[in-house]
This record gives structure tokens, sequence and C-alpha cells, in this order.
């Protein structure tokens, strides 16, 4: 094949990577040189909040699956840039669709009283979705949908550089470890994460349905709490 032909489809395959990418994290448009000063007002800072901010403004109005016809909100998230914890549970159910905050329902009183049972707070600790649209009637999220959503949830992991993952429930866990192991065999022990630490417990509605989960859940945080002692005290 002819160098130049072959350097004109290395060329090809780079831009069409790039470009994906820009798109899989909400970019809608391409700066070329001369808008270099507005790339760099929208880039982001050096600030955790600034850049959740900024990273909000740029994907909140998301049409990049089906589910943005029948959201009411979009739920970015929300909690402390500070935070060192990112508990990431699947998708915003009524509640939180209609209020356009994560564990805002049932669900998320639970987890309220789970955080205070091991010394934190939800201001301290961040939390978010692997969806930021509610899957309608809160069925499962469809894996197109996850697909099309994953990035925002990855780019939020790279803004926040948690030092554990508490992935809620098997849709949280599946998607994040990439794996279709069931919940039973995630639980119990730490994951590693791309470096993160990455532990897995029951989503707060599965604990509504069947309580008996609740001891597992209780162990789960509590390993969690440990593990967050022996790094920060
Ligand atoms: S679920 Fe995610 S990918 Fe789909 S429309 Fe909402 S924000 Fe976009």
């Amino acid at each position: 094949m002819d160098k130049s032909y072959e350097r004109l489809l290395e060329a090809y395959a780079v831009t069409k990577k790039y470009l994906k990418q820009q798109i899989d994290l909400g970019f809608d448009r391409l700066y070329l040189s001369k808008d270099k000063e507005k790339e760099e007002e929208e880039n982001f800072s050096d600030s955790v909040e600034g850049d959740l901010q900024k990273f909000y403004q740029r994907i909140k109005d998301c049409k990049k699956c089906p589910l943005h016809v029948t959201r009411t909100n979009f739920v970015f998230g929300e909690g402390s840039g500070k935070s060192r914890i990112l508990f990431v549970g699947e998708a915003p159910g009524r509640e939180e669709d209609i209020q356009g905050k994560p564990f805002v329902g049932q669900a998320g009183k639970l987890l309220d009283k789970i955080l205070k049972a091991i010394d934190f707070s939800r201001e301290e600790v961040y939390i978010a979705n692997v969806l930021k649209c509610r899957p309608p009637g809160n069925r499962d999220p469809q894996p197109d949908e996850i697909k099309a959503c994953e990035p925002y949830l990855l780019k939020q992991i790279e803004i926040l550089k948690p030092e554990i993952i508490c992935a809620l429930g098997r849709i949280s866990a599946q998607a994040l470890m990439k794996t279709k192991s069931p919940l039973g065999q995630l639980r119990g022990r730490f994951h590693d994460y791309h470096g993160i630490k990455l532990i897995v417990t029951y989503h707060p509605a599965a604990l509504l349905r069947y309580p008996q989960y609740k001891k597992g859940c209780w162990e789960d945080v509590q390993m969690l709490r440990r593990e967050y002692d022996k790094v920060f005290k």
C-alpha cells in the first residue's frame, strides 16, 4: 500500500477515535485554533467543584439515548468535591427524576441511615448513578443506555479521584467492573478498579424489598469504614 495512503488511513482512525471520545464526554463542537481562548475558558480548572460544575453544564441537556425523552430532570449527582468516597447507584428513580437529585426517595432515606450508621453524612460523600436519566417505570437500564451514559460517570470519577468507590447494587457493580458475576460473588471484599478500591453492596431499594439483606449490607459498609479509617486516620 502506498505510504501516504497508509498515513492518511492512520490519521483518519486517530481522528475518528478522538471525535468519538469528545462526543462521549458531551462535547457538541470542535474548536479550531482561533477559538483557543474559548476552549481554554471551557477547559477544566484545578478545583474539583469547579470542574464538576463545568462538566454538569456540558452534559445536562444530553440526548445521547432515548431516556432523555421521558426524563423530567437530568440527575448529575451531588455531594462534596472533597469526598474520598464515591457511592454509585444504577439510575434515578421516580423521586430523583422529579427532584433532579440522587437518592432522595425511600431508598435515599435508607442510604442516609446507612451512612449515619458508619459515621458519614450525605454532605461528606459524593453520590452518583451510572445513568443520569430515569428508565421508565424504574426498569433495569439497557446495555446500550449504560454504554451511552457511562463515559459521564467515568469523567466524574476522573475529576473526583476517590480513594474508595462503593457500588450500590448489581447493575452498578457489573457496569463498573465489566462483569456478569452475580452480586453475591462480588460482595465481601475490595476489588481493584483502576487503582481505586471498590466495594460492592446491596442497593438500598433492594434492602427495602428484602430486609434479610440488611445484615450483609451492614457487614459491607463496616468493611468500607474500616478501610477508610486505615487510609485516612
Ligand atoms: S441516560 Fe445518560 S446518555 Fe441517556 S440521555 Fe440521559 S444523560 Fe444522556
